[in-house]
């Protein structure tokens, strides 16, 4: 089915946010198996919000709107679908009491501020309208039918509009698909994305049912299979044999084969099964590889220390490097990061600790040690693994690189059970 994502906000259109509602659905819309061919931004300007809702519902089968539900003259979104799609506007009694709720909650707890009159228009609704509650705020999602064609339309915050779309758009799109889709992601770590596609590409080359859509993000190739079938049962069977073959070309570098599943739970999941405690010893990363760690639930259990030692200093003092490695082979040297990462593990008394030290640039760079050269260490039982990298790119680049990176070494130096000495 034919679908159009239009996002509503002359905020967007101006640069002032970006656009990760519709990052989001075109994601979501794939996963159902939903074609989108269109993605619209159109300001809070009514006549060319008429304008870009006709068009989406003449050419698509679904349109998706986000965006300009709220209680201001500007919010239109919900008025000029009705209107276009010939619905009057009643009030939702269901839609008022939630509203009053709401507001009674918001004004004990925010005195300083009363919720105005104009609040209430969230509770008037398409006539016929399916009508989504919105547990995160005031505005009520909204799905119209009419001739076939069907429009959604979701508030533009995304701690509104997600758990929304989840909740009650996901089940409601899946069930007007004829057919089932079901997908599978299978992620990858440790290899690039041109070896990963060019180790898939007989795979590829006779893909039909299931099919299987490759994805880079930094660090991590992400494969996603999608079958199509009469009910779950038959797209499964179909996505299994898949997933077989893909284990057997990619072994240990798959790291799951779950869609919500991150690189950093596998590893804090990896330490926790593992019995092992973790310490990171950062330089260019500043803390990157521990913000990454800690976002995963239950971290504390297999990470107590974070070292953030930028300067020469801060690797001599809290890491013991020494004085005569940082002003021989200098700070962004295996030798550097070596004892970075033995220093890491004696400071925190930890099972291991991953080290990184690197040049992000866009200055310092030098021919033998040009920007983007990274070196990580890791440590464990007193024997140390060192690898080096070049990334490219601009600082962010570079940083974000090495963090992703420093997460495959360290489950790559874990799957080896024993680091190897050298
Ligand atoms: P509200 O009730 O907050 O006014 P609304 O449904 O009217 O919600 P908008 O006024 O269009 O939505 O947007 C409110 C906020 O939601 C924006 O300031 C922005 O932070 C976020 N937002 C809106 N659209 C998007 C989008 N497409 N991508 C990411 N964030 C968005
Ligand atoms: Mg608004």
């Amino acid at each position: 089915m034919i679908t159009e994502l239009v996002s509503v906000g002359t905020e967007i259109l101006l640069g002032n946010i970006v656009n990760t509602n519709s990052a989001y659905l075109s994601e979501k819309c794939a996963q159902l198996g939903l074609s989108v061919y269109y993605q619209t931004v159109v300001g809070d300007n009514p006549k060319r919000m008429k304008e870009a809702i006709s068009t989406a519902l003449g050419r698509s089968d679904i349109v998706i709107l986000t965006g300009g539900l709220g209680p201001t003259e500007d919010d239109l979104t919900k008025e000029i679908t009705a209107e276009v799609m010939g619905f009057p506007l009643v009030e939702d009694p269901h839609s008022r009491e939630l509203l009053e709720a709401y507001m009674k909650e918001y004004e004990k707890n925010n005195s300083q501020r009363r919720i105005t009159a104009n609040n209430y228009k969230q509770a008037m609704v398409p006539k016929g309208a399916l009508v989504l509650d919105n547990h995160n705020g005031t505005a009520p999602g909204l799905i119209m039918e009419k001739d076939g064609k069907t429009a959604v339309l979701l508030p533009g915050p995304p701690m509104e509009m997600k758990p929304m779309f989840e909740e009650g758009v996901f089940p409601y799109l899946r069930r007007l698909q004829p057919e089932m889709i079901i997908s599978q992601m299978v992620k990858i770590c440790s290899i690039g994305e041109s070896q990963v596609a060019d180790e898939i590409q007989d795979l590829i080359a006779m893909q039909d049912n299931p099919t299987i859509a490759p994805y880079a993000k930094t660090g991590e190739v992400h494969l996603r299979i999608t079958a199509k079938g009469e009910n779950e049962k038959e797209c499964r069977k179909l996505i299994k044999p898949v997933v077989r073959e893909l284990k057997s070309r990619f072994g240990k570098n798959i790291f799951a084969i779950d869609e919500q599943k991150t690189l950093e739970e596998a590893v804090v999941d990896m330490l926790r099964d593992q019995g092992l405690t973790l310490a990171l010893a950062e330089s260019c990363t500043g803390g990157e590889i521990a913000s990454r760690i800690v976002s995963v639930p239950g971290a504390s259990e297999v990470f107590g220390h974070g070292f953030v030692t930028y300067s020469n200093r801060a690797k001599r003092k809290f890491l013991g490097v020494k004085k005569t490695t940082l002003k021989l082979q200098g700070s962004v040297s295996e030798k550097c990061a070596k004892e970075m990462a033995r220093g890491g593990c004696l400071a925190a008394k930890s099972d291991i600790c991953l080290s990184v030290t690197g040049l992000a640039g866009p200055t310092g760079g030098t021919e033998e040690t040009p920007v983007g050269t990274v070196f990580m260490g890791c440590c464990y039982n007193d024997k140390i693994i060192v690898r080096e990298f070049h990334f490219t790119g601009n600082r962010e680049k570079i940083r974000q690189q090495a963090a992703a990176h420093a997460l495959s070494f360290l489950r790559e130096c874990m799957l080896e059970g024993v680091i190897r000495k050298d």
